[in-house]
Order: C-alpha cells, then structure tokens, then sequence
C-alpha cells in the first residue's frame, strides 16, 4: 500500500475578514492510498499556516514539504513516517506548527492502520480499558448571571458532573470571576468544577491572590493561570497554592513536556492530541506523566475528529477517565463528522468501528471549505 495524496482542508464558519471564536475554523487532512484506503486527521491550529507546512514544496533536507515527505511512502509504516516528517521539517518545526500539521497526518495514519487490520485504533494502541469516558463540560461565561445560571443548568440536565469555565473575558475582573463561580456553585454544589484562565492572571502573586479568592469554592483545577513562559511564577504557585494546576494544551512534542513537568510540577497535563504530535507522540507523553504521578486529562475543543482521536487513546491507557466534550454550536463541531460521538449520562461512549470510526460528511465539509 502506498501513499497518493495528501489533503488539507481548511473549514471556517465565519467569512475571512470576521471575526473567529474556538471551534469556528479547523484544518482537516486526508491521506488517500492505492488500496483506496482514505485516512482523517486535524489539527486545531491555524489552518492557513499549517496548509502550508504541508503543501510547500521542499526547499532542501531538513526544510521539506509534508506532502511530498509522505508521497508514495506506506502509511503503515507510523513509526518511521513520524521521524521522517520531524527531522525533514527541522528547519520550521520541531515545535508549534510543523508538530501541529505532523500531528494530523500521524492521527491520519493511524486511521488508515485501523482501517486495513479491521480493528479500533484503540486495539492497535494495546487495548481497551474502558468502554465509555466521563466527560466534562467547557463553556464560555456568558456576561450575565442568569445567563450563566442557565448554562450550567443545560448542562447538568445532560447529564454533566463535571464542569469548566474559561475563555471569554475570563480573568480580567476578579469580582466578576468570582460571581460568574458564585453562579455555577450554587446551580452545581456538588459537581467538578474547573477554571481555565487561559494565562490571563498577570504574575505569581496576583495569581495566588485570585487562588486565595477562589479556595472557597472548591475548584477540581486552576488551568493555565499564567502566561506560558512565566515557568518561575507557575513552579511557586503550585508549590505555595496546594490547588491542582494545570496546563500544556499548547505544548508540542515530549521534550516540551519533559521541560514542563520538570520546571512546574503540575498537577494535571492537557496535551492536545492535534497539536503535541498525534497520537504516536500523546504515548510518549502520557508515559512521562505517569512516570511522575502526574494526571493526563486532554485538551479537545475541535471537531469530531479530535473527540474520536481522544477517545480512542484515553480508552487504551490504565488511567484515561476523563474527557473534554465541547460546548461549542459550531456546525465544525455539531455536524462535520456525521456519526459525532454522543455525550450521553455523563459519559462518552468509546466508538469500535475499525480505525478512527469517524464519517465525514461532505456537504459540511463543501459548506465551510475555504478555497483559496
Ligand atoms: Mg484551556
């Protein structure tokens, strides 16, 4: 089996010169075999960029084109393909972009391995562990406490247990933080409830301040309360806190992670199986965290791609037993992949249908393709 072509789709909701919010655009790939095998990754990155990561034609070694590094080549051979796109991306990548564009095409490989030995991906990774994954819940606060009263109430009535909150203007006003978490404790007493900061808090001691502030309330984690490089403030804040922090949605690659958890000691890490290297990279990373007791709970605000790329790998570790499930009203996310996995009772079923098990749907995906 060889390799004939390799896609990359860029999907955005809103027209090009408006604004984007989380889960409005996405960049899909597709591997195409001679044995008419079709393997599907993404990568939530910016799509643009990593459209071109991997349709440029190569420039010399260590500064190639991913497509043409694929071309030909048999996609069973994950492994190989994997250090052969790092090293021939050298020059632009060994972290950020060029890992997130590796990143879809390793999850696209995978699907194609399934898919020819007819079995989940979760078997090809060692096994099943679980056959459904709690989920939680993220959502962006709304501006006003009935609207936030109302949105964790939906969601509790889907079953949810587990909570998040962030994005937005999360962070900025620490009364209005604290009122909008007043809100979702009072609705969810008794539920799992994260903050996401998304490295909003200004420095080590404000942020032990909003820590201090928030204790009450019993928060499950404190995501990304710094900037990502104030590594010094984030290693004091776990150390002096006692709250669970965590952080890594945006990290790329073992050697990232590796430097994370020996500089912060966080409580939790949330890789990004499209952007830390796919799923051949999230193994290595998940064996560095467990090594060191160290949580993995991934970060997935995509499309339904990402959701059965997650799924797959959580259900094939010892401790993978909870997932992110998107609040977003994206068509990217409601309707992209027609068979989306449902949340259902608190849980996600995890899906054992041959190789990813996902099915586009074409209309979608003419829909919202940015054709340029
Ligand atoms: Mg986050």
């Amino acid at each position: 089996m060889k390799i004939t072509n390799v896609e990359a789709i860029w999907l955005r909701v809103p027209a090009l010169d408006q604004p984007c919010e989380w889960g409005e655009d996405a960049l899909i790939v597709r591997i195409h075999t001679d044995a008419g095998l079709i393997g599907i990754g993404e990568t939530d990155s910016s799509p643009a960029v990593v459209k071109a990561l991997i349709e440029t034609p190569s420039s010399h070694e260590t500064c190639q084109g991913l497509r043409q590094l694929l071309a030909g080549e048999n996609p069973l051979e994950i492994d190989r393909l994997w250090k052969k796109m790092y090293r021939g991306t050298d020059y632009v990548g060994r972290r950020g972009a060029a890992i997130h564009a590796i990143s879809a095409l390793d999850i696209a490989l995978w699907d194609i391995a399934g898919q020819f030995y007819g079995v989940p991906l979760h078997t090809l990774l060692g096994g099943k562990h679980r056959d459904r994954i709690a989920a939680y819940g993220t959502f962006l606060p709304r501006s006003d406490d009935a609207g936030n009263r109302q949105l964790v109430r939906v969601l509790l009535e889907q079953g949810f247990r587990s909570v998040k909150v962030g994005g937005g203007t999360f962070g900025d006003n620490p009364i209005e933080d604290r009122s909008i978490i007043r809100v979702l404790r009072d609705v969810g007493n008794d539920i799992q409830l994260q903050i996401d900061l998304v490295g909003r808090w200004r420095n080590y001691t404000h942020a032990l301040e909003q820590c201090e502030a928030l204790r009450e309330f019993n928060l499950n984690w404190i995501e990304e309360p710094l900037p990502s490089d104030d590594t010094f403030g984030l290693a004091r804040l776990v150390q002096t806190t006692g709250m669970r922090v965590s952080g890594g949605e945006g990290l790329a690659t073992r050697h990232e992670f590796q430097q994370f958890l020996d500089d912060t000691a966080p409580a939790i890490i949330q890789p990004d199986i499209t952007r830390c290297g796919g799923i051949s990279e999230m193994r290595h990373i998940y064996e560095l965290a467990r090594t060191r007791g160290v949580q993995l709970v991934p970060h997935g605000f995509s499309t339904g791609i990402l959701l059965a790329a997650t799924a797959h790998f959580l259900a094939s570790t010892e401790t993978g037993d909870l997932i992110e499930y998107s609040q977003s009203e994206s068509p990217l996310f409601r309707r992209l992949v027609k068979n989306l996995l449902p949340f259902r009772d608190g849980y996600v079923q995890v899906p054992d249908a041959p190789g990813l098990g996902v099915v586009l749907d074409e209309e979608v995906l003419e829909q919202y393709r940015v054709r340029q």
